[in-house]
């Protein structure tokens, strides 16, 4: 028989959030694997959708998304980086930030253009990339403090270089890019037609008093950007899918044209009712405090542990190294710990296209203290 389909990612398997999600299941395992929280997200914001369901606003949006939502999102711009963006033109609601990344992908890459991606790289970068037909090049954060190396970014630049991605808190290390970061990246893009995809889901999930780099705060730099965000990781709704993009009028049309057909629009009930929940501005400038205290109090349950931990400053995540105790691989680690101490983490090499293997495991600390404590006494048994 003929082969009816030859496929478009043939080294591509199951996502490592759905492997490791199904094996906690399996085994009954805390899952500090996939990152969502387990605690309930705020009420106020389900009690605005149920009345915006309600009151009737049940049909299609506008394709770039309801009008107050976007307005209320640019007056959240000003106000968090002061630059003025232009809510017709600049901004589209997309059913997530996956949503976002794909359709601005898709925008601009053709066959055979070069993509900058540094590993370890978010699941969906690298399979967006190759289903466009273009390249990704991998250049990997160095280890263990997760930092990009830039000398090296500028020997990968070439005249098809299309488009550098950049993800800040970094998932799933945690790291952040600084004020340095962004003048090295601006050196580089200056004067050429490189593009920046900049993934900054985790934007109010920075710790330690450090500020959220976002291109929102660069317009030489906006101007040549796609900025992806999530509802999801800021109102603690990842099921939501809901989330957007940001960029220049000149990107956006274009994306538009892409997005229109492959979503149209997103969940009607939820942008009613999160275009009012958006203005109470303590719902998200707590956040870092919030979670940054889950992070500390994991980390220091975390020292009974024959771990060590790569500090995160930023997401829902933090890394640690089994290098002094194993020399398993990272998955070997994981599947014994989910199924022999009933904990489930996600191996880092997973982020690798190549499989990378530091022996790092990525633990999600966006949990109830109980469910933290409840992995961290399992943990500490393990010996050294
Ligand atoms: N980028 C990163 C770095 C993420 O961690 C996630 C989700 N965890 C996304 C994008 C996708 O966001 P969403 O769930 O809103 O599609
Ligand atoms: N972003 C989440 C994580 O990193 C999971 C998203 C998903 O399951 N696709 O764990």
């Amino acid at each position: 028989m003929n082969q009816l389909i030859n496929s478009k990612l043939p080294d591509v398997g199951t996502s490592i959030f759905t492997v490791m999600s199904a094996l906690a299941t399996e085994f009954g395992a805390v899952n500090l694997g996939q990152g969502f929280p387990d605690f309930p997200m705020d009420h106020a914001l389900t009690d605005l959708v149920a009345k915006a369901m309600n009151d009737d606003f049940n049909q299609y949006s506008p394709m770039a998304g309801n009008v107050l939502l976007r307005e209320r999102i640019a007056e959240k711009v000003a106000f968090l980086y002061q630059t003025k963006i232009d809510p017709n033109t600049q901004i589209t609601i997309t059913p997530g930030g996956t949503v976002a990344i794909y359709s601005a992908l898709t925008t601009v890459l053709k066959p055979g253009d070069e993509v900058i991606v540094f590993e370890p790289a978010y699941d969906c970068y690298i399979p967006t990339i190759e289903l466009n037909g273009a390249i990704p090049v991998l250049i990997s954060l160095a280890y263990p403090d997760y930092s990009i190396p830039w000398d090296l970014v500028k020997e990968k630049i070439t005249a098809r270089t299309r488009m550098i991605m950049i993800n800040t808190p970094h998932n799933p290390t945690g790291a952040v890019l600084s004020e340095q970061d962004i003048a090295a990246l601006r050196s580089i893009v200056t004067g050429t037609n490189i593009l920046i995809l900049s993934d900054e889901v985790y934007e109010h999930l920075i710790f330690d008093g450090i500020a959220h780099q976002s291109m929102l705060r660069y317009p030489d730099l906006l101007e040549r950007s796609f900025v992806c965000f999530s509802f999801g990781k800021t109102y603690h709704c990842t099921g939501w899918k809901l989330g957007y993009c940001i960029s220049s009028p000149e990107l956006m049309k274009e994306f538009r044209k892409v997005y229109q057909f492959n979503a149209f629009c997103c969940d009607t009930p939820k942008q009613v009712g999160i275009a009012e929940f958006i203005q109470d501005k303590n719902a998200y400038l707590s956040l870092s405090g919030f979670i940054q205290k889950k992070r500390n109090y994991f980390r220091e349950l975390m020292k009974a542990t024959p771990f060590k931990c790569i500090p995160s400053h930023g997401s829902y995540f933090e890394c640690y190294s089994y290098a002094d105790f194993s020399d398993e691989t990272d998955m070997e680690l994981a599947v014994r710990l989910t199924k022999d101490y009933g904990i489930t983490a996600v191996p880092v090499s997973a982020f690798y296209k190549n499989g990378e293997d530091n022996k790092v495991l990525r633990f999600c600390f966006a949990k109830k203290e109980t469910t933290l404590e409840k992995a961290v006494e399992k943990l500490s048994t393990l010996s050294r």
